[in-house]
């Protein structure tokens, strides 16, 4: 018999409080039952981004909510930053250029952080955007999202951060830090079925949003918001997955942000340290920033064996991303997991590693 054991990195596990929630029939979202589900999920959201501002709920994955954000916030022609440290950062940079946006990457090596310093440079008084990946999950580093903040507030450029795989796991203080977007999705850290997008803008967002003549309809911000307010969202939205973010958010709010924070560090240290005793070496370059929810190993040329070779432990862990496939493996401490499930990882790690 195998018993899996889940450290994916997207989606990721889902705790059976929230599958049983989600067990049940459709209902309308023009209903009174929905509105009240709606309005619980969107004010814990609020707390979990640290925020006054609204949470808007799109339906869509964590690349639909980069591209609400795109469409949204800037018109062709428009001068943006982007630091580029792995695929995730590399997206949004591409996803700009598409939208025919003047895209300034400022690259940094694999493993390493964004460089507020370095980024900086880049900014001038015509940038209208500074678009930084928080975490960074093909390489499993983050970035320092509260510098960023303080070097951006008192410019006219809106800092933009893509929090996917670090919201719920990994603290942001949207309103603190001066961050002016914040965009995560539903299937990483906080533990729900895919399918949803939450962004957040600040006053300084939205009045850029609202003068802004760019096409866009089903990703319209300004009518996310107007019927927000409703606790509604214009389009039929995954009414199912609503269901199981409000479940999952209920029970983070419940275990306490500083409680789920603190069990993502302590895992992915517990990680860490485990496979430094086995012989592996972490990918980030400075394990100051190595992340607290998506653990990259680096194992050169062996990273699909042992992936392969934990699964036939019923240990799931996931491969590296990109150019990083062969030389890299991922342990999500993402969401659902606990110091026990990391026993089980390091256990079948361990005796791969023997034989
Ligand atoms: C997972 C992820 C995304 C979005 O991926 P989707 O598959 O579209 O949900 C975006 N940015 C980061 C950093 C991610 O980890």
């Amino acid at each position: 018999m195998i018993k899996n054991t889940y450290f994916m990195v997207g989606p990721t596990a889902i705790p059976e409080r929230v599958l049983h929630a989600m067990n049940k029939q459709i209902i309308s979202h023009r209903s009174q039952e929905f509105y009240e589900i709606f309005q619980r999920l969107t004010n814990n959201l609020k707390k979990l981004f640290h925020t006054e501002n609204d949470v808007l709920v799109l339906t869509c994955s964590g690349t639909g909510a980069m591209e609400a954000v795109i469409q949204n916030c800037f018109t062709a022609g428009d001068h943006v930053v982007v630091p580029v440290m792995g695929e995730f950062s590399e997206r949004y940079a591409i996803m700009g250029e598409k939208y025919g946006l003047n895209v300034t990457r400022v690259n940094f090596e694999l493993g390493e952080t964004a460089d507020v310093e370095e980024v900086m440079k880049h900014v001038n008084s015509e940038t209208k955007g500074v678009l930084v990946v928080h975490n960074e999950s093909a390489t499993g580093v983050f970035s320092d999202i509260e510098a960023f903040g303080e070097a951006l507030k008192d410019t006219e450029a809106l800092l933009i951060s893509d929090s996917v795989s670090g919201m719920g796991g990994l603290e942001l203080k949207m309103d603190e830090w001066n961050v002016d977007v914040v965009l995560t999705s539903s299937q990483k850290a906080l533990m729900s079925p895919p399918g949803l997008g939450f962004v957040s803008l600040s006053d300084k967002a939205w009045k850029v949003v609202n003068q802004n003549k760019n096409p866009n309809f089903y990703f319209d911000l300004v009518e996310a918001k107007k019927f927000h307010q409703l606790n509604q969202t214009p389009w039929t939205p995954a009414v199912i997955s609503i269901i199981g973010a409000d479940e999952a958010l209920t029970m983070i709010i419940e275990e306490g942000l500083e409680n789920v924070y603190r069990r993502h560090i302590t895992n992915s240290e517990m990680v860490r340290t485990g496979v430094e005793k086995l012989g592996f070496k972490m990918f980030p370059k400075d394990l100051r920033f190595a992340s607290p929810t998506v653990n990259t190993i680096a194992a050169p040329k062996k990273a699909k064996y042992i992936v392969n070779q934990l699964k036939e432990y019923g240990v799931i862990v996931s491969g590296g991303q990109g150019i990083l496939g062969e030389d890299t493996f991922r342990v999500g401490t993402m969401g659902y997991v606990s110091e026990t499930d990391i026993s089980v990882l390091l256990y079948a790690l361990g005796k791969i590693v023997k034989a």
